[in-house]
């Protein structure tokens, strides 16, 4: 456990998979956490007792981030709680695969709603209240680079958090707040792993020189960088946390 900082970051989608290890992460580098999910209550909970009984600080706080309500709410509950947000880790997301002939309404509406509507209500509610000196980090794919068959629908709404990425960098002039992407290729959670069989799995896990899944931490990781001191002068970027797959 480091230092305190006295930042407060919101995660969001932080109960289960990349969100949980980036909340445990930046727990451990002494930020403030708050646990955002959408219905995985007990597993939020279980997550904010680990981090106070490693002596860190956490609060849960559920909100659909499709919701623009739930998403304000979400920051009055963090500046109520903890006084401002300092970071913001737009993680939550959804994957729905199929090609694009054979995909339907609903796949393209609730990866429209979660990932590009999610990542727009969190951005713009952040673009009014962070605290100068802040930090925001949006949640690709490395398929935006990959170009994957069945990956279409999700793919498209990645590209946009890369876009919706480079802009609002340029918006925070003179805040000295930054705004980066992360985006991950195959990663050992249950948005990735559910439904494939262990040959993908295994041929997935090998497109990487270094061959093998990246690990939650391993994202985790390359976030507490991006918001800590020495990440400062990154901006803008989209950074491929993938093993060298693209
Ligand atoms: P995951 O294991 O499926 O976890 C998803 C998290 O998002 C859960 O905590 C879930 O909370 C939350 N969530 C879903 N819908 C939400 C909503 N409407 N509002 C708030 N939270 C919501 O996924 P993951 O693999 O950790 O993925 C995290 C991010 O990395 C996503 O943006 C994903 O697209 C991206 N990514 C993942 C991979 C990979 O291989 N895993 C690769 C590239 C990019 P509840 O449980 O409470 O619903």
């Amino acid at each position: 456990m480091n230092q305190q900082t006295g930042k407060v970051a919101i995660v969001t989608g932080a109960s289960r998979g990349i969100g949980a290890a980036i909340a445990r992460r930046l727990a451990a580098d002494g930020h403030i956490v708050i646990v955002n999910y959408a219905g995985s209550a007990a597993a939020a909970e279980d997550l904010v007792r680990t981090i106070e009984a490693g002596s860190g600080r956490a609060i849960t706080a559920q909100a659909d981030v499709s919701d623009a309500g739930a998403v304000a709410r979400l920051f009055d509950s963090a500046e109520a709680a903890f006084g401002g947000v300092d970071i913001l880790v737009n993680n939550a997301g959804i994957m729905k695969l199929a090609p694009i002939a054979e995909s339907d309404d609903a796949l393209f509406d609730s990866q429209i709603a979660i990932n590009l509507r999610g990542t727009f209500n969190t951005l713009r509610e952040a673009g009014n209240r962070l605290r100068d000196g802040g930090r925001i980090i949006n949640f690709s794919t490395s398929v935006v680079g990959l170009r994957l068959k069945n990956y279409g629908v999700y793919a498209a709404t990645k590209a946009a958090a890369e876009t919706l990425t480079a802009i609002m960098s340029k918006e925070m002039r003179g805040r000295s707040i930054t705004v980066n992407a992360i985006a991950p290729g195959p990663t050992a959670t249950a948005l990735f792993l559910d439904g494939k069989s262990p040959e993908l799995i295994d041929r997935m896990a090998k497109m990487n020189p270094l061959e093998r899944l990246g690990t939650p931490e391993d994202i985790a990781a390359a976030v507490s960088f991006l918001v800590g001191p020495d990440g400062g002068w990154i901006n803008g970027q989209v950074l491929r946390a993938n093993g060298g797959m693209i």
